[in-house]
């Protein structure tokens, strides 16, 4: 069940805004447009997770009201950065989420991982416009995140640049007319490695993307296509359509960001160069739009676009999250927590690359499928997902 229904924008101008994750590469690219066009915005909060030199320079350029360190111990430290500056400073988990509760016009969700999930929901609970960029926290809390986001009328603007392409060419008022989404993917760095190498791979290899400069975690889950896999869940909660209608095509020039087709057999695409500060615009300045430096797309350089079917035998994560999704339930929740511990230990030089979906694979066969009725369900279960995940690391290691 997609959350997409009516929205009336009642906000001041300039639009007030909150940045979950700042410091990050999604983070950074959100406060680069906003000091672009300092007129269209009021920053109120930054957050980050152990980055206190960045935290604080990006505060003090955005002339925030609060920056807040989730690290705890770093209090001190991002104190002494603020001192005299009249920024308001807190630490630690809580104050993240009394961050995320501060009355703003709009959030960016850009932590990464579950822990972000927490104060999106704040976030979403006080009906905020919210530049989703967090897709794990749709994919590990699905059907009761967007429950959140339907009973609160909160507006989910998504940030990742496939769901921002089908929102833009989506036919929300028709949706019976829409037949398929195509969610396009870059295939990664490995697209073409064969499977003996792939064992072999390195965490530096994994995370120098062709297209797309990303986080760590982001960037390995490209190589593995576990991200495509994140972001078919995140397709099904965002947009009205069965799993079944959501393809997924491989597109390594990442200049078609998704196509919608519709049931004459027309298809609706956006394009695009690949750079994040699209989407993003989209979402900081949505229902308008605003101006971004990206690169412009220039089709006669690009010449070629090419496109192949993913391959399942190489790429296994992409049939583990339909299967995740088709099970439903808890199994969304243990393929993303189960998939964070396993990255995590590979970037560490603790896993193979090519045991990243193993250990996702068992942990979800392990742990027999539960509904999630409340949000204590949620972090139940991905406490779970991630115990067994991590001594399944262990076994492996
Ligand atoms: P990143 O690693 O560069 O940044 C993550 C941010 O989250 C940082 O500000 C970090 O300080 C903060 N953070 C990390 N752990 C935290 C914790 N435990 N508590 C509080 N804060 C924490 O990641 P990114 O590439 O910017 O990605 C952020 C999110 O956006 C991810 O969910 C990713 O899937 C999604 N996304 C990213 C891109 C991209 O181009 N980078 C594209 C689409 C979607
Ligand atoms: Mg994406």
């Amino acid at each position: 069940m997609a959350v997409v229904k009516t929205f009336t924008v009642h906000e001041t101008a300039p639009r007030t805004i909150t940045v979950l994750g700042s410091t990050g590469s999604v983070g950074s690219n959100t406060i680069d447009l906003i000091n672009r066009s300092p007129e269209r915005f009021q920053v109120d909060t930054l957050s980050g997770n152990n980055n206190v030199k960045l935290l604080a320079e990006q505060a003090i350029t955005v002339g925030a009201r609060m920056a807040v360190i989730a690290e705890e111990t770093l209090y001190q430290d991002l104190k002494s950065a603020l001192s005299g500056t009249g920024i308001e400073v807190a630490a630690g988990r809580n104050a993240l989420i009394e961050a995320a509760m501060r009355p703003t016009d709009w959030v960016m969700a850009a932590i990464v991982g579950a822990a972000g999930l927490a104060p999106t929901l704040e976030a979403v609970r006080r009906g905020a416009i919210v530049g989703l960029a967090n897709k794990e926290c749709l994919v590990s809390a699905g059907e009761f995140f967007c429950r959140e986001v339907s009973a609160a009328n909160a507006r989910l603007i998504p940030v990742d640049s496939e769901h921002s392409a089908i929102y833009q060419v989506f036919d929300f008022e028709r949706p019976e007319r829409v037949e398929k989404i195509i969610l396009t993917a870059s295939g990664g760095p490995f697209r073409e490695r064969s499977l003996d190498t792939l064992t072999k791979v390195t965490p530096a290899e994994a995370v120098a993307h062709p297209n797309w400069s990303m986080g760590a975690k982001i960037s390995v889950d490209s190589a593995t296509m576990m991200n495509k896999g994140l972001e078919l869940i995140e397709a099904y909660h965002l947009f009205p359509v069965e799993s079944e209608q959501i393809d997924i095509l491989v597109h390594p020039q990442s200049v078609i960001h998704s196509m919608v087709e519709y049931v004459d057999a027309s298809v609706l695409a956006q394009l695009g160069s690949p750079d994040m500060r699209t989407p993003i615009a989209f979402a900081l300045a949505w229902p308008d739009r605003m101006s971004a430096p990206s690169p412009r797309l220039k089709l006669q350089d690009v010449k070629t676009l090419t496109f192949e079917a993913p391959d399942p035998i190489r790429f296994p994560a992409l049939r583990l999250a339909r299967e995740a999704l088709n099970i439903g339930g808890s199994a969304p929740t243990v393929l993303n927590a189960a998939n964070e511990i396993a990255v995590y230990a590979f970037l560490a030089g603790k896993l193979g690359f090519l045991e990243i979906t193993s250990v996702v694979e068992e942990t979800i066969d392990q742990i027999p499928k539960r509904e999630l009725i409340s949000l204590d369900d949620v972090y139940d279960i991905d406490a779970e997902a991630r115990r067994i995940a991590h001594e399944k690391v262990l076994a492996a290691g």
